[in-house]
């Protein structure tokens, strides 16, 4: 089929000749030819981008077909994909090659040569048909799954809603459900671009089985796919999310590997009165960064809008951030209760953002959690650590005092072989006692795969490492975590600790907690001490150890190198011996930190 609606330039000085092709053109069905016989008019006419063929007089001297191809292919305003064919009578070899060097396709003699042009606009038409079609199927559907893209979509809630406002349904709405893919870069980088694919597919394939089959599911961004429900279908969303939610996070196997994913789910609501369905659909990617979008799904919240788009951009920031090198760690003393002295120090991460300012780690540690970078941010912090000791602990002689550094330990950290092998090189490489380091892990890190991290406390046992239950009381199984598996210090959360002194449920908490501590031979530490009648309470209650403001906020990496000197060189570094006959008088005066603190 030849494609006679699109339009033929014919650029002819010779009148006689170039009506005569038009008649030819008319009788194989061109209707729209335009015909210019000017060099200057040419210029402007082989400029248009959508002309289906060019036919271009070589010969005569008035229009120059040839110089003027050339002088438009320079300035760039001629593309040499566009269809040309050469005229010219009798045209010599030499002028036939000259014509094909210029980037026809062709060199004819018209309109004897009728039936060639013919031949040729024929396969022009063909391909012409087929590049339009492939460009009208990628502007609408993703190449890879064949699904409906992100254009499709947002013309697809545009349909919706426009037809609320024609039925005056202008209260009613659908949910715009978007799932988000995470650790997508771990899988390209794993499986390479076309394993990304293949992981893809899978997972459409099966969402296919689990009623999508009737409904749109759109690709919407390289690792996100949407999907929508009318309110008015009455369907309990929290279940039908719940089971596409289990059927995507379900491992898959890929070649020789297994792999597994989860998503975080997000949810917008649209109405008739909606303007823009592109903000509707970036709502939902905006709520699947929210907290909970990974446990169940996150429901977009207008108010809430600026702490979510700060989130996304934090979240972005976050791996330039760790290549930047734009986190450090501050330092909180510990304290033993009874005597107020410091005996070791927890490390907590900071993140100075060049335009933000400081960004506290409750904010970034859940964002590098769910997306995948806290495998390098907590690594960062474990060997950041290990460093500063070696610093420290620097000549460090056999039973000399020297304050433990404890470490966060996130949940995905407990899954990974590495950490045990980074512990026993650093304390191999240094010869230091393991109790220079101990580990703080929360509850929330037990939850995955507990039987895993079972093993790694009994292996962190083996080499003497020490462990911590961070935040107790504030999970949701406590008591079976302690039986299952094997700390040694007990965290108190400081939301029990606050208000201990006028709330006596904190109290009777706190004292069944220390209780329990003891039955099973675990020390118990009590976090956010801020005043000291909160000190005096848990100092009688029998806590052992302390951490908060009252005894010191965190402090700088320097400024614990200088607590650490006091404790191991109390008379200064040179003054290596000291005579137990010594009056106390004597004795250089330790360094009182802030509220009383003895080093
Ligand atoms: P966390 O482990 O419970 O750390 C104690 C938090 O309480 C710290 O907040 C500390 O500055 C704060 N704090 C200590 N004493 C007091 C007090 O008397 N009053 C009050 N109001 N607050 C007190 P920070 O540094 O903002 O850390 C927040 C959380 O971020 C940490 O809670 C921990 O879960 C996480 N985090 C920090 N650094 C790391 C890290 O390197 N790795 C991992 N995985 N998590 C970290
Ligand atoms: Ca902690
Ligand atoms: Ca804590």
């Amino acid at each position: 089929m030849i494609d006679t609606q699109s339009e033929i330039l014919l650029v002819d000085a010779d009148a006689v000749r170039a009506s005569r092709i038009i008649l030819s053109l008319r009788r194989l069905g061109f209707l729209k030819i335009t015909h210019v016989d000017k060099r200057e008019e040419a210029f402007q006419a082989l400029c248009q981008t959508d002309l289906m063929l060019v036919l271009i007089d070589i010969q005569s001297e008035e229009i120059r077909g040839l110089d003027i191809l050339t002088e438009l292919r320079e300035h760039g305003n001629l593309d040499w994909h566009m269809p040309l064919i050469a005229i010219a009578d009798d045209a010599s070899a030499e002028q036939k090659a000259r014509a094909i060097e210029g980037g026809a396709l062709d060199c004819l003699s018209l309109p004897s040569d009728i039936i060639l042009l013919k031949a040729r606009i024929q396969t022009l038409s063909a391909r012409r048909r087929h590049v339009t079609a492939k460009r009208s199927f990628l502007q609408n559907y993703d190449y890879t799954t064949g699904l409906p893209n992100r254009y499709n979509f947002i013309k697809i809630m545009e349909r919706l809603m426009q037809t609320y406002k024609i039925e005056k349904r202008n209260d009613q709405g659908f949910f715009v459900i978007l799932f988000r893919f995470l650790k997508a870069s771990e899988i390209c980088e794993l499986l390479g671009i076309g394993g990304g694919s293949d992981f893809i597919n899978h997972k459409m394939e099966d969402l296919l089985q689990y009623g999508f089959r009737k409904r749109v599911i759109a690709r919407t961004g390289d690792f996100h796919f949407a999907t929508m429900i009318e309110a008015s279908e009455k369907v309990d969303l929290d279940q039908l999310i719940k089971i596409w939610r289990d059927q995507l996070n379900a491992p898959i196997q890929i070649g020789d590997h297994v792999i597994s994913s989860p998503v975080s789910i997000g949810v917008a609501f649209a109405t008739g009165r909606e303007r823009r369905p592109e903000s509707v659909l970036q709502n939902a990617v905006l709520a699947a960064t929210q907290p909970g979008a990974r446990s169940s799904y996150a429901l977009y919240e207008r108010k809430k809008h600026h702490l979510a788009v700060r989130r996304v951009g934090l979240e972005a920031e976050l791996d330039k951030a760790i290549e930047a090198e734009a986190f450090h760690l501050v330092y909180q003393p510990i304290v033993d209760v009874k005597s107020r002295k410091m005996i070791g120090a927890e490390a907590l991460m900071r993140w100075k953002h060049p335009e933000m300012g400081l960004i506290s780690p409750a904010e970034f540690i859940p964002l590098a959690e769910e997306n995948g970078h806290i495998l390098p941010l907590g690594y960062w912090a474990l060997h950041k650590v290990m460093a500063e000791i070696e610093v420290w602990a620097d000549e460090y002689q056999k039973g000399q005092p020297f304050p433990y550094i404890a470490v966060n330990l996130s949940g995905q950290q407990c899954h990974d072989q590495r950490l045990l092998r980074d512990i026993q090189d650093f304390l191999d490489r240094t010869n230091l006692p393991p109790n220079v380091l101990r580990i703080e892990l929360t509850e929330t890190a037990l939850i995955d795969r507990p039987e895993r991290v079972a093993a790694l406390l009994q292996d962190l046992k083996q080499m003497d490492i020490k462990i911590a239950l961070d935040d107790f009381g504030t999970g949701y199984s406590s008591l079976s975590y302690l039986h299952q598996f094997q700390f040694d210090v007990l965290k108190v959360d400081q939301s029990f600790v606050r208000e201990i002194p006028v709330n006596i449920k904190n109290q009777k908490i706190v004292r069944s907690m220390i209780t329990l501590a003891s039955d099973l031979n675990m020390s118990i530490l009590a976090e956010g001490v801020e005043g000291e009648a909160e000190y005096q309470y848990i100092r009688t209650m029998g806590c052992h150890y302390a951490q908060g403001y009252l005894f010191s906020k965190p402090i700088e990496a320097s400024e614990m190198a200088r607590m650490i000197d006091k404790i191991r060189f109390p008379f200064g570094r040179n003054a290596i011996k000291w005579h137990s006959g010594q009056k106390e008088s004597q004795v250089a005066p330790l360094e009182i930190y802030k509220h009383e603190i003895i080093v």
